[in-house]
């Protein structure tokens, strides 16, 4: 253990701990300060760790998002920033959160999204286990010199890791190309089918061949360059993929199921994301599990657990209370609730917890009884209940140890709201379907939601 590693840990656990407490986003400036002082920390931290790393143009933050939350339902942790800070300050900083002073780490998990061009100095860092790249789009010539300057970046990483297991977009041919220049073991994910509820148009716009320039030929396209190409003069084509979405079906707003293809053989993944690219990053995170050897059955389950962001939270200010709601559907996906909120700085000091019974929440709410509520309560913890069934509710939280003094009850939306506005510290709002809906209706009569993920 060297005292560098020691110091530049401290340094990063308390600029975090200030930056945080100023309600400034912490994660690149602590770990840059880290860095500073141990510049192979990355490398130390990142040691014992299983670690998935993401990349790619489009879907990596979702694809990551899905990843963790797998991760963390079926293992119960992971090294992971919620804010998706991309670059090596902020990887470290994650690194560092889940870490001891003394170095020890506390998952055994590590899941990072990292941007293109941070790979060059992460993959030499961490040796990651699993590397998925979603895709790699021709729009990111503005930020590169050329269309292949992200791929070049992300070769050149890889070189220096070579038991990296790559998961890559078959129906990307720059993201293919990857594997013409390494000789990483590969695994293949696509799609297809039409992800989308009907058919988009830029299917017309022509698409150069990445080796040689002439144009490409689709039997199949998704969207964008994306599909099952061949060049006719030179003759690169698609690979076949290992896993692969072949079919989606029940498209619903928030959900729908893909018919997945595994080695052959054929399942049904429900998920909660709207048909469209949406499925690129379900394909992804699914091959990326099953490659970082998460069991087939967990990697569904977890999966299909997986809440997008946007759908999940939200954050409104009423006054000066800063209150974000997040919805509660089932135990599984409660518990992953409690495992975020309990890897945050501190536990909420002040809770809402409300629980309805409509058609919309299920049949029955007894699912509570197996939350893990115990993980959120000190005898600090302040809690409203509310809802039709909050009794349910008030029991199940005295039982996990909320002082009855520290407990009210608020049946009313609108006085919820108005209590809300008088407590002037940060709220997490816990709720099921229906209730979460009715005070969101009671809250946007008068306060705007702003994004929880940006921080
Ligand atoms: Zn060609």
């Amino acid at each position: 253990m060297s005292v560098k590693k020691t110091a530049a840990i401290a340094v990063c656990k308390s600029t975090y701990k200030i930056m945080r407490a100023l309600g400034r986003t912490a994660r690149a400036l602590p770990g840059m300060l880290a860095l500073k002082i141990d510049g192979n920390l990355i490398h130390e931290l990142s040691e014992g760790h299983n670690t998935i790393v993401i990349t790619g143009t489009n879907g990596k933050t979702t694809t990551t998002h899905m990843v963790q939350q797998a991760i963390i339902n079926a293992y119960g942790g992971a090294a992971y920033d919620p804010s998706s800070t991309n670059m090596a300050q902020g990887i470290a900083t994650t690194l560092c959160l889940d870490s001891s002073l003394g170095g020890k780490r506390a998952s055994d998990w590590a899941v990072i999204e990292s941007d293109e061009g941070a790979t060059k100095r992460v993959l030499p860092a961490m040796y990651p286990q699993v590397m998925v790249v979603t895709n790699l789009y021709r729009d990111q010539v503005d930020r590169y010199p050329t269309w292949t300057t992200a791929r070049d970046y992300i070769i050149e990483a890889i070189k220096s890791s070579p038991d990296t297991v790559l998961v890559l977009d078959a129906d990307c041919q720059v993201t293919a190309s990857i594997a013409d220049a390494v000789p990483n073991q590969v695994v293949w994910f696509g799609v297809e089918c039409n992800p989308y509820d009907e058919g988009i148009a830029d299917h017309d716009q022509v698409v150069e061949c990445v080796a040689c320039g002439q144009p490409l030929e689709f039997s199949h396209r998704t969207f964008a360059h994306l599909g099952t190409y061949r060049c006719p003069a030179c003759g690169r084509q698609h690979h076949a993929a290992d896993i692969a979405v072949v079919d989606v079906t029940d498209k619903q707003e928030k959900s729908c199921t893909l018919t997945v293809r595994v080695n052959g053989e054929l399942r049904q993944l429900p998920v909660n994301i709207r048909a469209g690219y949406d499925v690129y990053n379900a394909a992804a995170a699914f091959a990326g599990l099953l490659t970082a050897g998460v069991p087939e059955d967990k990697a569904a389950e977890a999966l299909g657990s997986f809440v997008h962001a946007a759908h999940r939270f939200e954050i409104f200010n009423v006054e000066d209370t800063q209150t974000r709601l997040l919805l509660m559907k089932n135990t599984a996906g409660c518990n992953q609730l409690i495992n975020m909120i309990a890897g945050e700085d501190q536990l909420p000091q002040n809770l809402v917890c409300l629980l309805g019974m409509e058609i919309m929440d299920g049949l029955s709410t007894e699912w509570i009884q197996d939350v893990r509520w115990e993980k959120l309560i000190t005898p600090d913890t302040r809690v409203i209940v509310g809802g039709p069934r909050y009794e349910d509710m008030q029991q199940r939280l005295l039982r996990a140890g909320v002082m009855p003094e520290k407990m009210t009850v608020q049946t009313d939306y609108a006085q919820l709201v108005r209590d809300l506005a008088a407590i002037g510290e940060p709220v997490t709002v816990i709720a099921n379907c229906s209730t979460i809906e009715a005070l969101r209706l009671e809250l946007v009569k008068k306060y705007e939601p702003i994004d929880y993920w940006a921080e």
